[in-house]
């Protein structure tokens, strides 16, 4: 089986210690590309340098995360937009609108991720939407390019069946990760619902490991596991859930 783990902040020093051999652990489990969301100009250097250290496996983003959008947001996305001429991103990400941590800046917010979205058209470049306490802010947002072409993922998706059929009716994956396999979380019959035809796999790592590592630091490898409970979800083969969302993430990156 192969798999791409289309969400991991890699860079980040929670990896500092053991990076070389999380990635190989989970290159070792199939897990054969690492995709590598933006979070500011500060992830920018981190994020690059593991892209050259592991070509061929890890592809950077460019984007300013929601939670990074404080005073300096313009300046901020007048240098991110300026490195797509020196570098090659797959994706604009990661973009969108958290009301979870703090609303202080959600007008700048939703100017942020409006002006991110018209960057991703521009550069004909798919979106990486973290959309926390806020989908109707999302959408909203959203059904202003509606029919531009606009193609991307709600990561860490957490929302209900309405928003999730109103998301792939758009023409967007959802990013399935550790969430899943939590009790009470609700997502396993959400994702029952919609059927795997839409669905890609992340870990979002360091962040929200899966049980049975729910609470420690995530890393690529897990990617295995959010495939096992899916297959479980679904009663189908371990195989047929990774050829699926597999080809999920290779149509929707490009790669
Ligand atoms: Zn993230």
């Amino acid at each position: 089986m192969q798999f791409i783990d289309t969400h991991t902040h890699l860079y980040l020093p929670e990896f500092d210690a053991d990076r070389d051999e999380a990635v190989n652990r989970a290159v070792g489990n199939g897990i054969i590309k690492m995709l590598l969301p933006n979070i500011d100009m500060d992830s920018v250097n981190p994020m690059l340098a593991a892209v050259s250290r592991y070509p061929g496996i890890c592809y950077p983003m460019v984007g300013l995360h929601p939670t990074s959008v404080k005073a300096d947001y313009v300046s901020q996305l007048d240098k991110l937009e300026d490195l797509v001429a020196k570098y090659s991103f797959i994706a604009v990400g990661e973009i969108g609108i958290d009301l979870y941590w703090d609303k202080t800046f959600l007008k700048e917010q939703i100017i942020a991720f409006r002006r991110q979205i018209v960057f991703a058209l521009k550069n004909s470049l798919p979106v990486v939407i973290h959309s926390r306490d806020s989908f109707p802010e999302v959408f909203s947002v959203l059904d202003e390019f509606e029919g531009k072409g606009l193609r991307g993922v709600l990561h860490a998706f957490t929302g209900t069946i309405k928003d999730a059929e109103k998301a792939i009716r758009m023409g967007f994956k959802l990013g399935i990760g550790g969430i899943v396999t939590f009790k009470n979380s609700g997502l396993d019959k959400i994702v029952k619902e919609t059927g795997p035809g839409n669905l890609i796999l992340e870990t979002d790592s360091p962040y929200l490991a899966p049980v049975p590592f729910r609470g420690k630091r995530n890393e690529s490898s897990y990617i295995c596991i959010i495939n096992k409970k899916l297959a479980e979800i679904y009663d189908m083969k371990e195989e047929e859930i990774a050829s699926i969302t597999y080809l999920n993430s290779t149509g929707l990156f490009k790669l």
